[in-house]
C-alpha cells in the first residue's frame, strides 16, 4: 500500500533485503552457547555506549524491564514510578505476575516523576516496618512516550539519584528511545544514562531495526540478568541474525534519531497551527488533543494517514526511518484539512 502514510509507531520500521544481505552469516552461531558473534558484539558495543560494564540482548523491551526490575528487586519488594509510564502504563500486571513486585505508581504533575514526588510516594505508605513492601527501585523513563515523548531532564536524574542514594535504592531507566532524549539533548548516551543502575532501550524504535532491546548494567546484575531471561524463555539461539541487523542500525544512532526528532518538530509547528498539541515536541512524536480520537483516527485512516488514538482524547503521530519529509509534508496536509 504504497499511499498510506504511516505515523503509528515507531516500531513499524520495515526490513530491507539490504539489512538482510549486509550480515556476514559466519558470524551468527547459536547464543546459548555464547557463540554468536553479532550478539556478543552488539552487547559490548551497548556497555560502552551506555558507559555500563556489561549488557544483555534481549527479545523485548518489556522483558528488558521485567528482568531489569527483577535484578534490582525481590518478591513482594515495591517499585517506585509514575503512573503513566511503560512499567505501570503496560507491564503493570507483569511485574506483578512475573516478579511478585508492586508498583507504587504516582501521578505526577507534568509526567517527569521528580525526586520530591518520588519521595512523597514513598512516604505515603507504612515504612515502619519491613514487613510491609519495601521500596527497592525508583523506576523512570526517558523519553516519556505517554507525556509526548518529553525527555526526562539531567538535573532531576541526578537529584532522583541523591534520593536513591540518601534511602538505599536503585535507579532503574526504561529508556526505550533515550537515544531520541540524547540526540535532543546533545549529550553523550554515557553521560545521560550514568545516574542509573540500569537501563533498558529498544532497538526496535527509533533506530528502526526491526527487533530487540538491550538491558545494560553492572556486571553482576547481567549475570543474574542472565538467569532471569532463561526463567522468561528469552535466551535465544541464532540471535545475530537480529543482532547483526541492530548493531547495523546503531551505527547511524544519531543521525536517525536526530532526523526523526527533526521531522516531528516540523510537524508540531504545523499541526500546532490547526489543533492544540498537547505537550511540547521534543523527540520523535507529536500528540494532538482530539474530541474523539478514535473517530479522529478513522477519518485520517479513510485518507491515508494511520495515527494512534493514545487515550479516547488524544492521537498520536509517530516520525521514523518509515516516513520521509515529504510523505510528511503530505500527512500534515491531510491531517490539517481533516481536523
Ligand atoms: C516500547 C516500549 C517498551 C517495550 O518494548 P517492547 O519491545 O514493545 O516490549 C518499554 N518501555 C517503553 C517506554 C516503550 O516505549
Amino acid at each position: 500500500m504504497p499511499d498510506i502514510i504511516d505515523l503509528r509507531s515507531d516500531t513499524l520500521t520495515r526490513v530491507s533485503k539490504r539489512d538482510v544481505e549486509a550480515l556476514d552469516f559466519a558470524k551468527i552461531g547459536d547464543d546459548c552457547y555464547g557463540e554468536d558473534r553479532y550478539v556478543r558484539e552488539l552487547e559490548a558495543y551497548c556497555a560502552e555506549l551506555f558507559g555500563k560494564e556489561a549488557a544483555l540482548f534481549m527479545p523485548s523491551g518489556t522483558m528488558s524491564n521485567q528482568v531489569g526490575l527483577r535484578c534490582l528487586a525481590a518478591p513482594g519488594d515495591e517499585i517506585v514510578t509514575e503512573v503513566g509510564y511503560h512499567i505501570s502504563f503496560f507491564e503493570s500486571s507483569a511485574v506483578s505476575a512475573n516478579s511478585g513486585l508492586v508498583l507504587n505508581a504516582y501521578h505526577s504533575r507534568n509526567g517527569v516523576l521528580t525526586a520530591d514526588e518520588a519521595r512523597i510516594a514513598i512516604h505515603a505508605k507504612a515504612r515502619w516496618s519491613s514487613l510491609y513492601a519495601v521500596p527497592k527501585v525508583v523506576a523512570i523513563e526517558s523519553s516519556i512516550n505517554s507525556y509526548g515523548g518529553i525527555v526526562y531532564p539531567v538535573d532531576e536524574m541526578l537529584r532522583v539519584r541523591a534520593l536513591c542514594d540518601e534511602m538505599g535504592l536503585s535507579l532503574y531507566l526504561d529508556g526505550a528511545r533515550v537515544l531520541n532524549a540524547c540526540s535532543h539533548l546533545d549529550l553523550s548516551p554515557a553521560r545521560y544514562a550514568r545516574p542509573a543502575d540500569m537501563l533498558n532501550f529498544c532497538f526496535s524504535k527509533g533506530v528502526g531495526a526491526p527487533f530487540g532491546s538491550i538491558l545494560a548494567g553492572p556486571a553482576h546484575k547481567i549475570e543474574a540478568a542472565k538467569i532471569f531471561r532463561k526463567w522468561q524463555g528469552g535466551s535465544l539461539h541464532q540471535s545475530g541474525l537480529m543482532a547483526g541487523v541492530a548493531l547495523d542500525k546503531m551505527r547511524h544512532w544519531q543521525q536517525v534519531t536526530q532526523q526523526d526528532n527533526d521531522n516531528a518538530a516540523w510537524l508540531g509547528r504545523r499541526l500546532g497551527e490547526a489543533a492544540r498539541l498537547k505537550y511540547p515536541v521534543e523527540t520523535n512524536m507529536v500528540f494532538i488533543e482530539a474530541a474523539d480520537a478514535k473517530a479522529a483516527a478513522a477519518r485520517l485512516a479513510e485518507r491515508g494517514v494511520l495515527a494512534l488514538a493514545w487515550k479516547p482524547d488524544l492521537l498520536r503521530f509517530t516520525c521514523s526511518s518509515l516516513v520521509t519529509r515529504r510523505e510528511l509534508e503530505r500527512a500534515a496536509d491531510i491531517i490539517r484539512a481533516s481536523l
